[in-house]
């Protein structure tokens, strides 16, 4: 039953590069999301950050966008360029998933029909720790070619990973994999392995198993399909989930939510692919899926299984695909095709 009057402000964040033209592509597909759910009403409000952003404000992430998305209730995010020269400002997704506190960044991975997959029965989530490890960015030269970086692992973010993961789980298959590296990084993955452990006592309808994470990288390939969920630190997440994408697709499919306890932020996985900015070439579908994850959050369950039949469909009659997929259409044309496949759902 459709509830009446619930409407939502939502913080849209085109970024740069092909960000722009897969955002629009998203907007299409919830604004024929909105048409056809009466009562639900979105509202959504553009802000920037990005490359383009250094230059006028000295920073990617403005404190005016800041201020923005604290006033919303979720938030679309494309991708955004990352400058590499030492002293640059971290990257914007970091920026954001830092402030907001967003420690858990969930990544799903699923066949889909008539996409080359290794196998067709792929159904997995990877949820990674996400303001932590490796990439919690403390880099030191402590003499001139010889470089330290902190792995920082808290019991604390662990432990509320952990539980976005037992909680996922809970409305999938009951199955959770704690993948770490202990047996070399035996006191941060033994804290994170701890944790996870700790919480799964409080799961006992969730069967727990463990997987280092290099056996994890080949095993993804082997046999995807024995896995539901997996839980796991920062960097090794960032890794295992770009190989989860390839297995399924590819980056033009792949979405992320990053969620905290008040604040939820979803993108693409892919970055900004400069070299197709502009070209209306790439495939939206990875954004128009952050965008069905982020319906999923605001509680909009509905809307968001019309999100993902409608994406079904089309890559089902394979007619609208783009080129990554072995297509020609453009992105606004598979925009336009799954919008009007919710319109006749
Ligand atoms: P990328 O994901 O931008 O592109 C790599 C390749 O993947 C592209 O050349 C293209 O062949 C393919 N690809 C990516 N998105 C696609 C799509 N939607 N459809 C079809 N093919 C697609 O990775 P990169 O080149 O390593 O990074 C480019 C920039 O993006 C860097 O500055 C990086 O820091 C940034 N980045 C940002 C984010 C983010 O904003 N969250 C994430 C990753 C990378």
């Amino acid at each position: 039953m459709r509830k009446m009057s619930r409407k939502y402000k939502i913080a849209v964040l085109p970024g740069d590069g092909i960000g722009p033209e897969v955002v629009s592509a998203a907007l299409k597909v919830l604004e024929a999301v909105q048409e056809a759910m009466k009562g639900l009403e979105l509202k959504f409000i553009f802000g920037e950050a990005g490359y383009n952003c250094i230059k006028k404000y000295g920073t990617n992430v403005p404190k005016e966008t800041i201020e923005m998305l604290s006033e919303t209730d979720a938030c679309l995010k494309g991708p955004m360029t990352t400058p590499e020269e030492p002293g640059s400002p971290p990257s914007a997704a970091v920026t954001i998933r830092r402030t907001f506190n967003l420690y858990a960044n969930v990544r799903p991975c699923r066949s889909f029909p008539n996409v080359p997959a290794l196998n067709p029965n792929i159904d997995l989530v990877i949820v990674r720790e996400n303001t932590e490890g490796l990439y919690f960015g403390e880099e030191f030269e402590v003499s001139p070619g010889k470089g330290i970086a902190i792995r920082l692992v808290t019991e604390s973010a662990s432990e509320k990973v952990a539980r976005i993961a037992f909680e996922l789980a809970m409305k999938r298959n009951h199955h959770v994999t704690c993948v770490h590296k202990r047996n070399i990084l035996r006191i941060t993955d033994g804290i994170f392995r701890g944790a996870v452990f700790r919480v799964g006592k409080e799961y006992p309808s969730v069967y727990l198993d463990e997987v280092h994470v290099d056996a994890m990288a080949m095993r993804l390939i082997k046999e995807p399909e024995k896995f539901d969920v997996i839980v796991v630190t920062n960097m090794f997440g960032d890794i295992l989930s770009d190989e989860a994408a390839q297995i399924v697709g590819g980056l033009g499919l792949a979405a992320g939510g990053n969620i905290g306890d008040d604040y939820a932020m979803f993108e693409p996985v892919h970055g900004s692919a400069p070299k197709y900015a502009g070209k209306n070439k790439v495939n939206p579908i990875a954004t128009i899926l952050a965008a069905k994850m982020m319906m999923e959050y605001l509680g909009e369950k509905e809307a968001a299984d019309l999100i993902q039949s409608a994406v079904i469909k089309v890559l089902k009659e394979g007619k609208v695909r783009t080129y990554d997929l072995g297509g020609r259409s453009s992105t606004f044309d598979v925009a336009e095709e799954i919008a009007s496949k919710i319109k006749e759902i």
